[in-house]
């Protein structure tokens, strides 16, 4: 059995994953208005990912006889600024939710919580993977300096992303 305190805090950090495909899911509603297809579709990969990320913890509670307390997803962001502004947005939303996952898992280590650890390993990478794409897309902007035809090549760049499983080696 989970604590209650690991299981509050799982249910928290579902609540963030979720948060987070949503206000991915405004990213890419935003895009698409724009006929920003591929940025647009980017951000879809990105929401699918969060969503998959909320029932890996799902999932997880439920196998170790935690209780789902499914609690309101903040409203997302509904207006936006430049393509940079809404990345810049996107990086600083995993930033936080690294911060959540760190003290999930110092929490986890708090509690003598071996299995949620091990379960959280997985989680503590893909962080890094999700700053580091992120980061990847500034980098380009900042290249392309608001130029539009580098910004076009890097729309179809970005359309090129396709669903990846979260279960593969070094996704
Ligand atoms: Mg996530």
């Amino acid at each position: 059995m989970l604590s209650k305190k690991i299981e509050s805090a799982l249910n928290k950090q579902i609540n963030h994953e979720i948060s987070a495909a949503y206000n991915y899911l405004a990213m890419a509603g935003h895009f698409e208005r724009g006929n920003l297809t591929g940025f647009s579709n980017w951000m879809l990969q990105q929401r699918n990912e969060e969503l998959e990320h909320a029932m890996k913890l799902y999932q997880y509670l439920l196998d170790r006889g935690g209780k789902l307390e499914l609690s309101a997803i903040p409203k997302p962001q509904g207006s936006f600024g430049s393509i940079h502004a809404v990345f810049a947005k996107a990086l600083e939303q995993e930033k936080i939710n690294t911060k959540a996952i760190h003290s999930l898992y110092s929490l986890a280590a708090k509690e003598n919580d071996y299995t949620t650890q091990s379960q959280l390993q997985w989680f503590l990478d893909e962080q890094v993977e999700e700053e580091k794409i992120m980061d990847e897309v500034i980098a380009l902007l900042d290249l392309a300096k608001g130029e539009k035809s580098a910004l076009l090549v890097l729309n179809q760049q970005l359309g090129e992303r396709k669903g990846e499983s979260t279960e593969g080696s070094g996704g």
